[in-house]
C-alpha cells in the first residue's frame, strides 16, 4: 500500500524501536508529557489531534499566529536566524518523540502552470529544470523563492536529524511540488533516503471535499495505512479561482485526516511501549479501504476542535525608543548589546541595554512640527532641541532556554 519509490522497507530500526530494549515486564511509559511538533502548522489541526489522542505537551510552529489555531502555536519566523535557535531549542528537548513539517508550496506549486481563461494567472516561478527556481528571476519573485528556499533548506536539516534522532518524523507537499525536487531540501537527504517511506494519498479519502494529491515522506511504518488513492466514487469540488485560489483553501488538513494521523501514530508509539489514551477515534476514523464510507466526510461535518489560545509571542516584551535621530539605532537588528545612550528614552526605565537579536519593529521619525515630542525630549535633557526624532518599537528576544521552558511548560494538559 505504501508507494515507495525509494525502498520498500527501511533498512533501519523503526524510530523508537530502541525503547522496546526495556523489555516486556517494565511499566509503560504515559506519553503524557511527550511532545510532538508541527512545523509549519497553519491552523495546528493535526497538533490538536495529537493532543486528544495523550500527547498533550504538543504544540505548533508557525510565522502567524490566527484566532482559528486549534492548538497551541509558537509563532517563530524561520526566516530568523533566532528563531532558527529557538527551533533547535525546542528539538532537542529530551521528551521529542516526533515532528511533521508542511513547508509552504506557494512557489514551488504546480498550480501555477495552469493558465486561467479569464483574468491574470500566477506565473511558475520554478520548473524540473530550474526546481531552485528559474535563475533570471528578480524582484518579489526572487525574493519570494529565495525565502522558500531557505524554509525548505531548514526542513531538509530537520528531517536529516529526526533520522538520525530515530524520532518520528514526516514532511507533506503536494505530490507533484518543485520543494520534492530543491537542493536546499534534498541536499540533507542524501544516504538518508533508506530510511524513509513515500506514501501518496487522495485528500478526497481523508475528508476533504478536492481530489489533492499528496505525498507524505515519512519514517513511521503505520503512516503508510494512509495510502489510500481517490476511488472515483464520488464527487469532488472543482480546482481554480472563484473569488479565491481553491489550492488555499486545502492548505488546512481535513480534520478527518489529522485524527487519522494521530491514531497511527499512537498505534506506533504503543507498539514501542508507550500507553497511550484509549482510542477514542472509534470506527469513524477506522481506515478500512478505499471504499471508506467516511472518506466524503466534509470539514465542517467535522467535531469542532476546542478552540486553544496562541501560546509565546516571538518577544519576550516590546519596548520604545525615542531620541535623536541620529543617536536611535536605525538597522533593523541589534547585531550586539547596545547601551541606551543617556539621550535616547526608553519606556522600560530599567532597561539600560539592549541585548543583542532585538529586532525594531516599527520606526518613525518625527520632523520640525512635531512639537510636542521634541518639547517632551529637551524639558528632561537639557540640551539644544534635535532636528529630527526617532521612535522605534523594539521587540526583544526570549533567552532561548527562557522561550521554550515557557513555550513547553505553560501550556500543559487540562484533562482533555
Ligand atoms: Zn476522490
Amino acid at each position: 500500500m505504501c508507494q515507495d519509490k525509494l525502498k520498500h522497507t527501511p533498512n533501519v530500526a523503526s524510530p523508537l524501536q530502541h525503547d522496546l530494549s526495556h523489555g516486556p515486564c517494565e511499566p509503560k511509559r504515559n506519553i503524557n508529557h511527550s511532545l510532538f511538533v508541527e512545523i509549519f502548522a497553519g491552523t495546528a489541526g493535526l497538533t490538536a489531534a495529537v493532543r486528544k489522542v495523550g500527547l498533550h505537551a504538543s504544540v505548533g510552529v508557525d510565522s502567524s499566529v490566527s484566532a482559528k489555531c486549534k492548538a497551541p502555536v509558537i509563532r517563530l519566523d524561520l526566516r530568523q536566524e533566532h528563531a532558527q535557535t529557538l527551533l533547535w531549542q525546542i528539538l532537542n528537548r529530551p521528551n521529542l518523540i516526533g515532528v511533521h513539517l508542511a513547508p509552504p508550496c506557494g512557489t514551488a506549486s504546480r498550480a501555477r502552470e495552469i493558465v486561467r481563461k479569464k483574468g491574470p494567472s500566477p506565473r511558475p516561478l520554478r520548473s524540473e529544470r530550474y526546481p531552485d527556481g528559474f535563475p533570471w528571476l528578480r524582484g518579489v519573485n526572487r525574493d519570494r523563492v529565495a525565502s522558500a528556499n531557505l524554509l525548505y533548506d531548514i526542513a531538509g536539516k530537520v528531517v536529516a536529524h529526526c533520522l538520525r534522532m530515530k524520532i518520528v518524523v514526516s514532511v507533506e507537499n503536494p505530490a507533484r511540488s518543485h520543494f520534492w525536487a530543491t537542493s536546499h531540501f534534498s541536499k540533507h537527504l542524501q544516504g538518508l533516503k533508506d530510511h524513509l517511506f513515500q506514501t501518496f494519498f487522495h485528500h478526497c479519502m481523508h475528508g476533504s471535499r478536492r481530489r489533492k494529491h499528496t505525498l507524505l515522506l515519512h519514517n513511521c511504518p503505520q503512516l503508510c495505512k494512509l495510502a489510500i488513492l481517490c476511488d472515483g466514487s464520488h464527487t469532488h469540488e472543482q480546482w481554480g479561482y472563484n473569488k479565491t485560489w481553491a489550492t488555499s483553501l486545502e492548505t488546512a488538513y481535513p480534520p478527518l485526516l489529522c485524527k487519522r494521523y494521530a491514531d497511527l501514530l499512537c498505534q506506533h508509539l504503543q507498539a514501542a511501549g508507550y500507553e497511550c489514551l484509549p482510542n477514542e477515534l472509534g470506527e469513524d476514523t477506522a481506515i478500512t479501504g478505499h471504499n471508506n464510507k467516511h472518506s466524503q466526510i466534509g470539514a465542517d461535518k467535522q467535531p469542532r476542535g476546542k478552540k486553544i489560545p496562541p501560546l509565546v509571542s516571538e518577544f519576550q516584551r516590546v519596548v520604545t525608543l525615542t531620541g535623536p535621530s541620529n543617536l536611535v539605532p536605525h538597522a533593523p537588528k541589534f547585531a550586539s548589546d547596545w547601551k541606551i545612550p543617556t539621550m535616547v528614552r526608553c519606556s522600560d526605565s530599567h532597561l539600560t541595554v539592549v541585548p543583542a537579536h532585538a529586532r525594531v519593529l516599527k520606526s518613525h521619525i518625527y520632523g520640525g512640527g512635531d512639537r510636542k515630542l521634541k518639547d517632551t525630549m529637551s524639558s528632561s535633557h537639557d540640551h539644544s532641541s534635535p532636528e529630527n526624532i526617532r521612535e522605534i518599537s523594539v521587540g526583544i528576544q526570549w533567552s532561548p532556554h527562557d522561550f521554550v521552558t515557557r513555550a513547553l511548560a505553560k501550556e500543559h494538559p487540562k484533562a482533555p
